[in-house]
């Protein structure tokens, strides 16, 4: 049966990572943030919308399948009966994952949208998941790894305020995660999926009902076309196939300069990135315990999470 596998969970926590691994399988696509594809795709948008090709993309470039998905994926009727109706129960909706199977031949499509909003409003209407099935991929990291990407990336950040809104979503995400009927979700630790690849990618099979490959673990050497998602873990696809990728990448975003030294010193090796235990002070790390520590130890493994 043909699946859609959304990735829930925060920004910063390895979701581009999990969906291109998954993406490697021989019948899945990693679509990537299909949540910011109409946005990416507007005329004044100087966002790119594959995070891999660096000319025109080989997958999304067909003028029909952009304006298939802006047609899709677009701005809600604007007469307020009709959008509540729509918001409700979804019925003036194309069917966008629809188009994808046919587009993509994939048995499993991967979305890192990450947002559990998105994650139901994507359910609706009923009738698009008769003959498929969505399952829902919560990833969770350790907090102190995630404040501390935005405090890198976001210079105006400050710890109080970073560690409230880790707490806040954590929870918002915690609560749809435990509502989710049996068997609809899987929890995956960021740690462990870095630490023990194999070990995860083989459990997530497991759980979707399909083959484990090996190939998955080697995710640079496959073809992939994600919307948006994280420059640095992308990299280690784009560097495989172009070695000058990485100065190309380097030179155009500035804000994400430490990254992208952190990624291309990486390589392709898959680890786990414990920056946090250097970056974050005595200080910042209480504050973070203070605010958000109890939640935390729900999303981090031993030894970290004392
Ligand atoms: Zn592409």
């Amino acid at each position: 049966m043909k699946q859609v596998v959304f990735i829930v969970g925060l920004g910063h926590s390895g979701s581009t990572l999990l969906s291109l691994l998954l993406g490697s399988h021989q019948e899945a696509f990693a679509v990537g943030e299909l949540i910011q594809a109409a946005d990416r795709l507007r005329p004044e948008s100087t966002r790119p919308f594959c995070r891999i090709c660096s000319g025109p993309c080989t997958f999304w470039a067909r003028p029909e399948r952009r304006e298939s998905l802006l047609r899709l994926l677009g701005k809600p009727p604007s007469s307020r009966v009709l959008a509540s109706f729509d918001s409700r129960f979804g019925s003036l909706r194309g069917d966008v994952y629809g188009r994808l199977f046919d587009w993509t031949k994939a048995s499993v499509l991967v979305d890192s949208s990450k947002s559990h909003r998105w994650y139901q409003r994507q359910r609706l209407p009923f009738w698009h998941w008769r003959d498929r099935r969505a399952r829902v991929l919560y990833l969770v990291r350790d907090g102190r790894g995630v404040v501390a990407s935005a405090l890198r990336k976001y210079e105006k950040n400050e710890i109080d305020g970073a560690s409230s809104r880790w707490r806040a979503r954590t929870l918002a995400r915690e609560k749809f995660f435990s509502g989710l009927p049996v068997g609809i979700g899987h929890k995956v630790f960021y740690e462990s999926l870095t630490q023990q690849p194999e070990a995860e990618l083989r459990a997530i099979c497991s759980w979707l009902e399909i083959d484990f490959q090996p190939r998955m673990l080697a995710y640079w050497e496959h073809e992939h076309h994600p919307i948006g998602g994280n420059v640095g873990t992308s990299l280690a696809v784009t560097a495989h196939q172009d070695s000058t990728a990485i100065e190309d990448a380097t030179e155009s975003v500035d804000r994400q300069l430490t990254d992208l030294d952190y990624y291309s010193r990486l390589g392709t090796n898959i680890t786990t990135d414990q920056r946090w235990m250097k970056e974050l002070s005595e200080a910042q790390l209480d504050t973070f315990e203070r605010v958000a520590g109890g939640v935390n130890r729900r999303c981090c493994l031993p030894p970290d999470c004392t």
